[in-house]
């Protein structure tokens, strides 16, 4: 995996927005999709609403943690094999949204250069994405026990569930559609189809990044870029 200094994206600090924990996926829209970072956000939103069923859906408030906007694709994996049945739970993959603070400080874009040499304006916002017990379930959001969002298995050393296990989880979930190497399916049996695989009308490139500076307080982060197709704007 590529160390995150490495590379010309310029990550910004985490006191640009106070997040609990840094962003784990951020998003960059070439300037040829989107004519600023609203419409950005609106783009890469709306994408993950229709094509990975990421929606507003949940039942009562809840805290926004800072954030902008929240999403989730709820009813995944539904455990039935706690030894306490009451532990028995399904999951949401929950993605938060982080795009004002970022525009205010105008660290909502970055040159980047392509393969060829040229250099493009990318417009930019991050979110933190994690999978976790259903929001609707008392035991929200940790079981330890758990299979599938516990602290188990490959993951039973972590010491931190948020960092070590739930957030890593989701976004191998909405990269890849899997949690722990396996597929996942929607509520209505659907492929819960990662990133990598959903239809886009633009270039989607997925980079995957080892966190370096101390204010990256998470396992992973993964940059995708979204840009015309080769030869040219939609
Ligand atoms: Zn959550
Ligand atoms: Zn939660
Ligand atoms: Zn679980």
């Amino acid at each position: 995996m590529t160390p995150a200094d490495d590379v010309g994206f310029e990550l910004p600090p985490r006191s640009v927005f106070e997040p609990p924990s840094y962003p784990n996926i951020w998003f960059y829209v070439e300037e040829r999709l989107a004519d600023g970072q609203p419409a950005a956000v609106a783009l890469v939103t709306g994408w993950l609403r229709e094509e990975a069923g990421l929606v507003e859906d949940f039942g009562r408030f809840k805290a926004p943690e800072a954030a902008d906007g929240q999403a989730r694709l709820a009813q995944l994996q539904p455990w039935q094999g706690a030894p306490d049945p009451a532990l028995d739970h399904a999951h949401d993959l929950h993605i938060r949204y982080y795009h004002v603070a970022l525009r205010q400080r105008h660290a909502d874009r970055a040159w980047i250069s392509e393969r060829d040499g040229d250099r493009r304006l990318y417009y930019r916002f991050a979110a933190s994405v994690h999978y976790e017990v259903e929001d609707e379930h008392p035991r929200h959001p940790s079981v330890d026990e758990c299979p599938w969002c516990g602290r188990t298995g490959e993951y039973a050393g972590a010491s931190d569930l948020f960092a070590g296990v739930h957030e890593p989880l989701g976004l191998e979930l909405l990269l890849y559609g899997t949690v722990r190497g396996h597929a996942v399916s929607r509520a209505d049996g659907r492929p819960a189809t990662g990133l990598v695989a959903l239809r886009a009308p633009y270039r989607v490139e997925v980079h995957e990044l080892r966190p370096t500076r101390p204010d990256m307080n998470v396992a992973a982060i993964a940059v995708v870029t979204l840009a015309p197709p080769f030869g040219g704007a939609p």
